[in-house]
């Protein structure tokens, strides 16, 4: 039986709402939720999906995802609950399993005086989920610290040089083999110093509290920036900072955050209020606005 056989190898919720594991706090139910226990246990829980014909999606920690309303017959595999190993070398490499969080990794790199990660210390993200999005901030991103990942595919575990990742503006060569699992990383970090280190840390920490939304749910940026005009500019002037759509608002703080103003927002609000976005954005500035937010589950 698919309950006990899963169980063998990884802890399971059943009929879990995906509430409870996105940003945004949306989603509709999904038939299990999945805590692998370690490398190994994930590549038998794939086999057992695949062998019970099960569709699923590996996760990080929900920060880019709209995750549809209605209920997901399959399964979503999270390691940011066991698979968050990350080892240091004396030259600045780092090893990470793709569950860890990147904000924790980047204040461990902190404390060993390392420099190179102080742009990641405000993103949400686990280590899968950033090298999936080539996650980046103030003219940094994963591809300019990332030297190898470490992927599952076709049940091997393969090692793919950074310069076969096909990394650009929020784009990565995992964005087109879904049936890929990123595992882990090899990283390398230069010597700084941990004050200076700390000193920028905060400060960008800071400067995030006072543009973003962060008291409520959101899932970071909603566009990419096109190349015309950043994006928030662009929604800005469009008219659209405050507007709702049901219980999803255009962020009166930062335009290119769709927030669930008062947790009332479905996924339909929001994908309704970027979609009105973009078409405006098309008839009035002939501007494609593509979204950085991932859709799950439509
Ligand atoms: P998830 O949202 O869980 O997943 C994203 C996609 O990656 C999904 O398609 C998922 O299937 C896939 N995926 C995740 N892990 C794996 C894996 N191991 N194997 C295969 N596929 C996988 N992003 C930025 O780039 N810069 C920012 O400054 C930034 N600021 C943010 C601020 C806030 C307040 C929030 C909420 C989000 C922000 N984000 C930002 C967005 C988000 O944090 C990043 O995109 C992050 O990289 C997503 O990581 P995650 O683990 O949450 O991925």
């Amino acid at each position: 039986m698919i309950k006990n056989r899963l169980e063998s190898y990884a802890q399971v919720l059943f009929n879990e709402s995906m509430r409870n594991h996105t940003t945004y706090r949306i989603g509709g139910d999904v038939d299990y939720y999945v805590y692998p226990k370690d490398l190994i246990s994930l590549g038998k829980v794939i086999d057992i999906l695949n062998e019970e014909n099960i569709p699923f999606y590996v996760m990080g920690r929900g920060s880019n995802v709209l995750f549809g309303d209605k209920t997901f017959h399959g399964a979503i595999i999270s390691l940011d609950k066991y698979i968050n190993n990350f080892y240091f070398e004396e030259d600045g490499t780092i090893l990470a399993e793709a569950g860890c969080s990147i904000i924790a990794l980047s204040v461990e790199a902190m404390k060993r005086s390392l420099t190179g990660m102080e742009w990641a210390s405000g993103i949400p993200g686990s280590v899968g989920g950033c090298l999936y999005m080539n996650a980046g901030a103030y003219n940094s991103n994963m591809a300019n610290i990332v030297q190898e990942v470490c992927v599952l595919r076709d049940r091997k575990m393969e090692w793919i040089r950074v310069e076969d990742c096909e990394f650009s503006y929020r784009h990565s060569i995992f964005q087109k083999h879904r049936d890929w699992s990123i595992l882990a990383v090899r990283m390398k970090l230069e010597k700084g110093d941990a004050q200076e280190i700390n000193d920028l840390m905060d400060s960008r920490r800071k400067r995030r509290m006072d543009a973003q939304p962060l008291d409520r749910p959101c899932a970071g940026s909603v566009f990419r920036n096109p190349a015309q005009i950043p994006a928030w500019r662009l929604v800005e002037q469009m008219g659209f900072r405050g507007y709702c759509v049901g219980g999803a608002q255009v962020s009166e703080k930062h335009c290119n955050f769709i927030i669930n103003a008062n947790n009332t927002a479905t996924a339909q609000d929001v994908l309704n209020l970027i979609r009105l976005i973009q078409e405006r954005a098309k008839e009035e500035y002939n501007i494609e606005l593509i979204t950085e937010v991932e859709q799950l589950n439509w």
